[in-house]
């Protein structure tokens, strides 16, 4: 019998993060689900974050109490910021020490998501010079 876990996932709905439902999942399908789940709500799914609330009562009130509330505290103040991605026009996400990693290296900042980054190739390379 597949073992099943209970995910609340995060996502960011054209202003702000919000949580998804409670979605019980079998251990053995998480990742396509997870997939899915992702694209439903315009995420890539490396900014999608996923939090399992298998053991905790009530189950979303946490991630909600915690990461819902850091992200959007990061994005009012200007630590983390939104973009669309040019290539699948989905949200992705980039942390001021992220945006820092390139200033300092002299690249622009990526216009697509971490998915459609690594499609293109792997690596420093893959990302634009400013000049
Ligand atoms: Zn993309």
């Amino acid at each position: 019998m597949a073992r099943k876990i209970s995910l609340v996932g995060i996502y960011f709905d054209g202003q702000k993060f919000v949580r998804t439902e409670v979605h019980t999942v079998d251990l053995d399908n998480e990742a396509a689900f997870l997939n899915k789940l992702a694209a439903k709500h315009n995420m890539c799914r490396e900014d999608f974050a996923v939090f399992d609330c298998t053991n905790s009562f009530p189950p979303a009130a946490r991630v909600e109490a915690v990461s819902v509330k850091e992200r959007n505290k990061d994005l009012e103040e200007g630590r983390l910021k939104v973009f669309k991605c040019k290539d699948c026009g989905r949200f992705w996400l980039l942390y001021r020490d992220e945006e820092d990693w390139f200033t300092e290296r002299d690249l622009s900042v990526p216009k697509r998501c971490v998915t459609c980054r690594r499609k293109k190739g792997k690596g420093e390379k893959s990302y634009e010079s400013k000049n």
